[in-house]
């Protein structure tokens, strides 16, 4: 993808998660893929509401700062799973409300209590604690980086795709499902075929 293209679209996407209350303040982190070898993520410490396209830092995949800025202190796993998964594009990572709230719990989060959590999410594993910023940290995401999506143990949420668009739809339906299943509890999943149809479209 064209580095100017890239650089306007993630600072799009920031604004967008910020403007819908899926991340606070500085909080989360997100990145994209330019080509093969080198990223766009979000610089450290900065309101992801206020960001500019020319504030996104470029790296290689092998965490080499490439352009000005410091980069998220989170970037090593989002290269850890761009090296690990060729078709991933884009990273999001951040701390909505409620996928928090399932996190603090270590409640994982049912995706299959709507069809759209079965098509848009499929199984969602909660990725342990570690400390922000750690290199545990970075092995328990990429343990987990068969999944489109994560919830993080008393941290947040995070998500995958092949395009940023991708990646934050997965985000906002995986903020909804926390929301929902906050809200209907102790509800039946769908039907045990159903959901094998489902799997299969
Ligand atoms: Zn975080």
């Amino acid at each position: 993808m064209n580095e100017f293209y890239a650089r306007e679209r993630l600072a799009e996407v920031c604004k967008l998660l910020y403007d819908r209350n899926l991340t606070v303040s500085a909080g989360g982190n997100m990145s994209v893929r330019i080509n093969e070898g080198e990223i766009l993520i979000t610089p450290s410490g900065r309101n992801k509401g206020m960001l500019e396209p020319e504030d996104m830092v470029k790296l290689n995949l092998d965490g080499e700062v490439l352009s000005e800025g410091r980069p998220s202190i989170e970037h090593r796993f989002h290269l850890a799973l761009y090296r690990m998964n060729p078709e991933t594009n884009a990273v999001v990572h951040c701390h909505p409300l409620n996928c928090t709230a399932l996190a603090v719990r270590n409640e994982g989060l049912r995706c299959n209590i709507t069809p759209e959590g079965v098509l848009l999410l499929g199984k969602v594993p909660m990725v342990p604690y570690s400390t922000p910023g750690s290199e545990e940290l970075v092995d328990a995401v990429a343990e987990c980086g068969w999944a489109k999506a994560m919830i993080m143990a008393r941290h947040g949420a995070l998500t995958q795709g092949r395009t940023l668009e991708e990646a934050y739809n997965r985000m906002e339906e995986l903020e909804f499902q926390a929301r929902l299943q906050l809200l209907v509890g102790n509800v039946e999943d769908l039907p045990a075929d159903e959901i094998a149809k489902l799997e299969g479209m």
